[in-house]
């Protein structure tokens, strides 16, 4: 039986071995390693790629979070609004900061932050809002942002899972104060590596992020501010460089996957494929359906060699490591529901055709059963 794989980078590794190779070997010899031209060059391409003025290479997604929540002075004492489904990084960025993540509630049918919940969170001690564009839709940004507006508040979108999305017609990363991406292998955009970046419009805020990724330095050896150490270096920005070129090309296969199996679910009884609503596009960095049994289905598929993933199996607010913030089980009914059922099932750029449609006809089995 042949292993059908959740993620691989294989096929892709094996097509663009050359250009990595050579590029790596530029890079090396190039007599700059961290911070250079490469860096700067995937900084301004990405940016504007995503439509925002901006961009600072750091090392990872939780980073970019965490400096972009230090840039706007979120700290101790301080809440931040997020969701409970989402990986952890987003929660831990905001405890780096010594901020208090509040957790939203989310809607059903999207998975998404449920904004009509936003208000009644809301306190003197709120500074900033992150929504989680998860497994590849944006959130409803218009209602996040006209709330925040409203009562005086930043966003930081988590660009993590969804580089390129857009809602009206804007790319994520544009829309909050500032944004954080991640470029960790499987992503949408993904490095042979770690490495994230930080976007964003505002030209203070950019000079204060970019300061806090070098220990808060203007010039050298002479801190400003207290800072960090976060530096994306020349050997993944070279890489994603070159990933760049096929990045829209790589996620029209995934939306084709996604499309396939939709196709192939749709009538299975037991089986709630992802809605895309209808202002927005999805990039499909996790394809998750709500299913019945869902346990026994995982098990059924992993009998045949599918490999899945629950996408997240413990919302945030349950886990041991987060019971000093106090919330109780059934604090967030429409998050814990919806963990007992989401799989998501493999999907990446290259994976085959032929491989979708055994998963498709392995899920039509189970249910047929
Ligand atoms: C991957 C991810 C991050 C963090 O990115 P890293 O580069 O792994 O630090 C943050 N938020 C979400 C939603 C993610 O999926």
């Amino acid at each position: 039986m042949r292993k059908i794989c959740f993620w691989s980078y294989s096929d892709e590794y094996s097509r663009l071995r050359e250009r990595i190779l050579s590029s790596i070997g530029n890079a090396l010899g190039s007599g700059r390693l961290i911070l250079g031209p490469r860096v700067e060059e995937f900084e301004r391409r990405f940016s504007d790629y995503c439509g925002v003025q901006f961009g600072i290479g750091v090392n990872s997604g939780t980073d970019a979070l965490f400096l972009a929540l230090k840039a706007l002075g979120v700290g101790i004492g301080d809440e931040v609004i997020t969701v409970s489904n989402t990986a952890v990084p987003t929660v831990a960025a905001i405890r780096a900061a010594g901020a208090t993540p509040v957790f939203a509630d989310v809607e059903e049918d999207t998975f998404l932050m449920d904004a009509s919940k936003l208000e009644g969170l809301i306190s003197e001690k709120t500074k900033c809002i992150i929504p989680v564009h998860l497994f590849g839709q944006p959130a409803d940004m218009d209602e996040i942002l006209q709330i925040s507006k409203i009562c005086n508040i930043s966003v930081i979108e988590d660009c993590a899972q969804a580089v390129g999305a857009q809602h009206k017609g804007k790319k994520v990363g544009s829309f909050g104060a500032l944004a954080g991406v991640s470029f960790y292998p499987t992503k949408i955009l993904g490095g042979y590596g770690d490495g994230g970046m930080i976007l964003t419009n505002d030209k203070a805020l950019y000079e204060r992020a970019k300061m806090l990724r070098f220990y808060g330095m203007k010039d050298e050896y002479c801190s400003e501010i207290e800072g960090y150490n976060s530096r994306l270096d020349e050997i993944q920005a070279a890489i994603l460089l070159l990933k760049m070129d096929e990045l829209d090309a790589q996620a029209a296969k995934r939306q084709r996957i996604a499309e396939k199996y939709s196709t192939g679910l749709s009538g299975v009884e037991g089986v709630k494929t992802p809605m895309t609503k209808t202002d927005r596009t999805h990039r499909f960095y996790a394809y998750t359906i709500c299913a019945e049994r869902r346990d026994a289905l995982k098990e059924y598929l992993a009998e045949r060699a599918i490999e899945t993933k629950i996408y997240y199996p413990v919302p945030i607010h349950l886990m041991k490591a987060y019971e000093f913030l106090g919330y109780q089980k059934g604090g967030l009914p429409a998050t814990e529901k919806l963990s007992e059922r989401i799989l998501s099932l493999p999907l990446y750029p290259g994976m085959p055709e032929d491989d979708v449609e055994i998963v498709i006809e392995s899920i039509r089995e189970f249910y047929l059963k």
